[in-house]
């Protein structure tokens, strides 16, 4: 837990947000601002600030992750379709909370190359 952290204040309830999946690792819960029809945020409890800071200790728990929200993206509806996740790294990525996040985005088609 980071104090000044917004996404530590999430996976402590001290900030609510629409959670679509938890486990004793995981927080998954409505991006406040969709950019799709489906938008869902996804945050390991333990803080990380940047994809930068990963470990190789780390490695487990994040392909855990992804398990996860390829289940989430089956129960959505939006597997078959196809959906988009992503991380933004730092500010060229236009990193906004820095607590390690992936993002799921479904419901729509979307641009490649992104911009
Ligand atoms: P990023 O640019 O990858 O750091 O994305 C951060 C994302 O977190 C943005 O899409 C925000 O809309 C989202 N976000 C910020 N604060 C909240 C919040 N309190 N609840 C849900 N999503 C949030
Ligand atoms: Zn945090």
């Amino acid at each position: 837990m980071k104090d000044d952290c917004i996404f530590c204040k999430i996976a402590n309830k001290e900030i609510k947000a629409d959670i679509v999946f938890e486990d004793e690792e995981t927080l998954g819960f409505k991006d406040i601002k969709p950019q799709a029809p489906v938008h869902f945020v996804f945050i390991p409890k333990k803080h990380i600030d940047t994809l930068n800071d990963i470990s190789p200790e780390d490695a487990a728990l994040l392909a855990r992750m992804l398990v996860k929200i390829k289940d989430i993206a089956t129960e959505k509806k939006i597997a078959e379709d196809g959906y988009r996740v992503i991380i933004n790294c730092n500010r060229n990525a236009g990193q906004e909370v820095f607590h390690l996040h992936f993002h799921l985005l479904g419901g729509r088609s979307f641009s490649w190359p992104p911009g």
